[in-house]
């Protein structure tokens, strides 16, 4: 087959293909790449752009790693997928065995699934499975806050912020879920016990018909990049256990180290009932999310009625992808993960601090390997992408925010490359 020119790309693609979040807009920036190599992704027209967005929190060790390809390739000659009903795998229990050993504890079992929405609603059929087995059959409701994402897929919309979520339009197709105020307390301000009344009292007066609370741990990502105080996530634990409510936490993003920990869990010390991982569990590699439950969920879900837990998908542990994951996850741990995150953190926040002067910015916040600058008004995507793309920079803002999470073993002329393109968006 010939190579297609870039033109050629552009016009097939303005043709036929959707893009996340995309209109039919023909002047919609949109760029074709033809590789990437370490923290860098190549364009077609052999412009080299420094990955700002770790391809949305998953290529945790940049692009091309000899140690992740390899694992690709060796499991390909062995077998690319088989079903995993009445099947099993080396990839898929060394890699729930790792999952398990790592992740916080009490978690024993792991359910894996094919994106990170998906593990969402495994993770919600779980609670909901858990409650009718135990004759809980009006615990049928999820409590969740404001500004969280949970995801695009039905259930999982119904728990992300109704007016920034998709809840208007689909509001006749969306379970009705319970939402509280997002956090106030912010990760770097004191704590304040009023911060918890929301919560208290929503679990207070609808304990009898909620089966879980669900919470991205410390960071609310793609629902307004906010960082909230480990505290509330404490607290959210003690609250679920003292009214008989499951916690359900959904660390897709903040899992693997983003937040200067492996997991965001473990600023508060906690541990779910329910946990859901996702984005960088393959390095970016291949699509694949875990949803891990304690024993007693497990437990309880099996000794109910159904006796088995209502869920299959048909690329379940896929082996391609348990491969690279387990290899990703090794990669990370035997890596300098947590000096380089702090370095990451370190400079993003002499570089991109000084910003909160400027009068077009509303606020700068840092925490591990996330750098968020809140704008005062809307990013306009059609002159910021092509300005930021034209000082070699791949970022990716939406709405009133410009974020980086780049790849962990980004080097500082690279990042500072970063940080110096942010600065000129907010004092052009
Ligand atoms: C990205 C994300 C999801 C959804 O994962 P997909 O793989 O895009 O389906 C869910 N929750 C959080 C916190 C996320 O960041």
């Amino acid at each position: 087959m010939k190579v297609l020119s870039s033109a050629e790309i552009l016009t097939l693609d303005r043709t036929h293909l959707w893009h996340p979040y995309s209109s039919l807009d023909p002047e919609a920036p949109l760029y074709p790449v033809a590789s990437a190599e370490g923290c860098e992704i190549v364009l077609t027209d052999g412009r080299l752009l420094v990955d700002g967005m770790a391809s949305w929190w998953s290529a945790i060790h940049g692009y091309n790693r000899p140690e992740l390809n390899q694992a690709v390739t060796q499991q390909l000659a062995k077998m690319a997928h088989v079903m995993f009903g009445g099947l099993t795998h080396e990839p898929a229990v060394r890699l729930a065995e790792t999952l398990v050993n790592i992740a916080p504890p009490g978690l024993h079992r792991v359910f894996f699934a094919d994106s990170g929405s998906v593990s969402v609603e495994v993770a919600i059929k779980m609670a909901l499975q858990y409650q009718l087995s135990r004759g809980k059959r009006s615990k049928t409701r999820i409590l969740s806050v404001r500004k969280a994402y949970h995801g695009d897929t039905l259930g999982a919309m119904s728990l992300c912020d109704p007016e920034t979520g998709m809840h208007h339009l689909f509001q006749s197709l969306l379970p009705q879920q319970i939402f509280v105020a997002a956090p106030a307390c912010t990760f770097h301000q004191p704590w304040e016990e009023s911060c918890l009344e929301d919560l208290k009292s929503a679990l207070r007066e609808h304990q009898h018909e909620l089966a879980a609370l669900m919470l991205e741990p410390i960071v609310q990502g793609a629902g307004g990049m906010r960082f909230y105080h480990p505290e509330y996530l404490r607290a959210a634990r003690e609250l679920c256990n003292e009214f008989d409510v499951l916690l359900i936490i959904d660390e897709i993003a903040t899992g693997f180290g983003r937040t200067g920990r492996l997991f965001a869990c473990e600023h508060a010390g906690i541990s779910p009932d329910i946990l859901c991982l996702g984005k960088a569990l393959t390095g970016g590699y291949m699509t694949l999310a875990a949803t891990l439950c304690t024993e007693k969920v497990a437990r309880g879900i099996c000794d109910g009625e159904a006796g088995v837990f209502m869920h299959g998908p048909t690329f379940m542990a896929n082996p391609l992808a348990c491969s690279v994951a387990l290899a990703s996850t090794q990669l990370l741990l035997h890596s300098p993960w947590q000096e380089r995150i702090a370095a990451i953190e370190q400079q993003l926040c002499t570089e991109l601090l000084p910003l909160r002067d400027s009068p077009v910015v509303a606020d700068v916040r840092v925490l591990g390997g996330i750098g968020v600058v809140e704008l005062r008004q809307p990013v306009d995507m059609k002159v910021v992408v092509p300005k930021l793309v034209d000082q070699g920079v791949w970022l990716r803002p939406f709405g009133r925010l410009l974020y980086t999470m780049p790849p962990y073993v980004i080097g500082s002329d690279q990042l500072r490359q970063i940080t110096a393109a942010m600065a000129r968006i907010c004092t052009a």
